[in-house]
């Protein structure tokens, strides 16, 4: 079916102008070409907006972290005040009960029991104070992370208006192409732009250059002396007999 295509396609009528049988196809293609690109742009640009959202996902999940970190410390600065404060409480207590005791043994005993209980007060206040110099820092460092996260997402929100009108632009240029290209398949006639299309639904490019004359561009079999003969003429669709896309020569 091919070949009787080929064969169909490329009888000339007696006594015309040359001209060029592939250029119309070239034409399309290159128009095509831009819609390609046009149309992959705007493919590409919801990916990209979502990687910059991925980006200060990752921010976001620093500073999580570093906030934990500052309420951890927060936390065990709280518990050791309270601990020192119920200490503290005992002691009052067991002050109101010594004044009450009878014996020199029970006041002594008590007196021993408050020591103790004093170096407890000790080893949690200087608890507090190492949990409260472990504060400065993890403060600082939530903070550090917080003002990146602030640059950053002005920065991403400025990409991601300028992505927006990207899309605007490109969505006009893409219906402005295709009009182009309504324009440009006039020039094709209907069976050589039902090949064509039929071809370009599975390989881009369709219309590919035989290079030094014997190499087929699109998938570089050597093709026989009969195609290159054929394709110099450029008087009909000469086909790559591997890949089934269109040859050309300059
Ligand atoms: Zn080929």
């Amino acid at each position: 079916m091919q070949d009787n295509f080929l064969i169909s396609l490329h009888i000339r009528p007696e006594g015309c102008a040359f001209v060029s049988f592939i250029q119309p196809l070239r034409d399309l293609q290159e128009v095509d070409g831009r819609i390609r690109e046009l149309e992959q742009e705007i493919l590409d640009i919801p990916e990209r907006k979502k990687q910059e959202g991925a980006r200060l996902n990752s921010l976001k999940k620093e500073l999580e972290i570093a906030h934990n970190q500052v309420t951890a410390v927060q936390s065990r600065i709280d518990a050791a005040e309270l601990e020192s404060q119920s200490c503290r409480e005992k002691i009052n207590d067991l002050k109101k009960n010594q004044a009450v005791l009878k014996t020199n043994k029970e006041f002594q005993m008590y007196n021993r029991e408050i020591k103790k209980i004093e170096e407890d007060i000790a080893n949690f206040d200087a608890r507090e104070l190492a949990a409260m110099d472990d504060l400065i820092p993890a403060k600082a460092k939530s903070a550090e992370i917080e003002g990146r996260l602030h640059r950053e997402q002005a920065v991403v929100d400025e990409f991601i208006t300028e992505l927006d009108q990207r899309l605007v632009e490109v969505e006009q240029v893409l219906e402005e192409t295709r009009k182009e290209r309504a324009e440009v398949a006039k020039s094709v006639d209907s069976r050589k732009m039902l090949y064509y299309e039929r071809l370009r639904a599975k390989r881009w490019p369709v219309v590919v250059e035989l290079v030094d004359g014997t190499v087929c561009s699109g998938c570089n079999l050597v093709q026989p002396p009969s195609v290159a003969q054929m394709v110099r003429r450029d008087q009909g669709v000469v086909v790559c007999t591997m890949c089934g896309r269109i040859l050309y020569m300059d």
